[in-house]
Parts: structure tokens; sequence; C-alpha cells
């Protein structure tokens, strides 16, 4: 069974190589090296997730949330340079949480809450998702990604998004009407609109992209931004190009 996942599509999409090294050769583990965004980003989904599942909804006040937030916080506090950049994405973090019970009605409770779903599209394709949050309006439901970084037009992708409904599709009898990434940061909603007519030509070309991807033999490395967080680049077989790349960029943004 070849399962794939939109995150698993959007690294092969951007840099076959990088893929390759996670995804076939099995690297990621000796390469890894923690990240400080990531740290916050997954203490913040996880604060969420403890906040809808264990307060009840008279209690979910923005203090409480913070509470939340330490006690996960000292689960893991690797990929921080110093204690003041810690400091710094703590409060990041907390800043993100404040909007959230600012500007968002906490007393609802969600339909589904943080966990992996999966649904067979062929007899040996299965496509997985994490789903942060499904809530049930009048009108169906609505999947919900949390972003703890910035909103970037050029990185949100309506196809993702799809995928995460049509899973959710799969899982639930209710419909999907509508699927959002919510970027905590701003509090900013990028929506798209689902119909069950979407579903069919997703599956065509999830299949085809799983196609292209079992026939690769080069898996050839894609140079670009992504190079920059990535935990390959010294065995890259386009290290130096990289390298230089990221270089170039640097001249550029402290030199406009
Ligand atoms: S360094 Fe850049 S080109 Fe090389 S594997 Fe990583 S992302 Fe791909």
């Amino acid at each position: 069974m070849f399962k794939i996942s939109p995150f698993k599509l959007t690294m092969y999409e951007t840099c076959p190589q990088q893929y390759k090294f996670t995804y076939v050769d099995y690297i990621a583990d000796e390469y890894k090296t923690p990240k400080p965004y990531l740290t916050m980003g997954a203490h913040v989904h996880n604060s969420l997730k403890d906040f809808y599942e264990q307060v009840a909804p008279a209690d979910r006040t923005f203090e409480v949330l913070e509470q939340l937030l330490r006690k996960r916080w000292k689960e893991n506090r690797q990929g921080f340079r110093n204690a003041d950049d810690e400091r710094e994405w703590g409060l990041k973090a907390l800043q993100m949480l404040k909007l959230y019970v600012l500007k968002n009605d906490v007393t609802k409770n969600p339909v589904m809450l943080e966990n992996y779903y999966d649904m067979e599209i062929t007899e040996d394709i299965k496509v997985l998702g994490r789903i942060d949050r499904v809530d049930q309006d009048a009108e169906g439901l609505h999947v919900i990604d949390y972003k703890t970084g910035k909103f970037d037009p050029d990185e949100v992708s309506d196809d993702q998004l799809a995928i995460y409904a049509m899973i959710i599709h799969a899982n639930q009898t209710i419909p999907v009407y509508k699927a959002s990434y919510l970027y905590l940061a701003t509090n900013q909603l990028y929506s798209i609109d689902i119909s069950e007519d979407l579903y069919e030509p997703i599956t065509e070309e999830l299949i085809e992209k799983v196609e292209k991807i079992r026939v690769d033999r080069q898996y050839l490395p894609r140079i670009s931004e992504r190079c920059k967080h990535c935990d390959f680049i010294e065995i890259c077989p386009k290290s130096t190009e990289a390298k230089t790349y990221l270089e170039q960029r640097r001249y550029v943004s402290v030199h406009p």
C-alpha cells in the first residue's frame, strides 16, 4: 500500500531529493535537527487540543490556555538558541493563543480534533492527513488547519485543503462545505468552498501524482527557499549550489 499525504506530496513537488532522503532512504532521524518554529508550532497545536478536550466550554479563558501551553512547553524545549530565543518564541505562541481566544467562539465544541485520518483511493493507495479541527455549522462540516507561520499567498494550497475535506468526507456522514487554513498570528482565515464534485478530479490528480513518484528514479534536487531549513543540505548532491543560492538571497535581503 502506497501511503501519501499532503505533506509528503508538497515535499516531493518542492524537492524530490528531499523526499528521497526522507521517504525512500529513511534517513531523516539521523539528520533531523530540532527547529524552534516546529517546537513552538507543536506546542500551540497541542495546547489548543488540550483546551477543547480538557476544559469545559464555560471555563475556556486565555489564562487557562496559557497554563496548558506552559505545561506542554516543559515537555520539549528543543531547538532554541538560548533562553532569550526561547522566550521570544514563547511570547509569539502566547500572542497567538490570546488572539485566538479573543477572536473565536471558544465555547463551541469541535466535532473532530487533532488526529490522523485516512482513506483508500485505490486498492493500493491510501491518503493520510492530520486534521487539526472540524466544526459543525448549519451548512455542514468545516475543516480547519491551524497555521503558526505567516500567511504567504504562494504557499496556500487549495488542493491540500480539498484533500483534507475529502478525507473527512470519507470518515463522516455529514457533508463538508468548507475547508480553511487559520493563520493564528493574525487570526486570518483562508477558505475554499467544498462540494462533492471536487473529490473525483482530486482523486484522479492524486493517483497521477503517486504514479509519477513511483516511477521516479532520479529524485532531482530542486534548489529553493526550502534549502534554508533542509536537514540534508550537507549531503545533498547540490549542496554547494544550495548554499550559494542561500548566501545570495541573504545578500539581497540585507542589501535590497
Ligand atoms: S538542500 Fe535543497 S535541493 Fe538539496 S535536498 Fe535539501 S531542499 Fe532539496
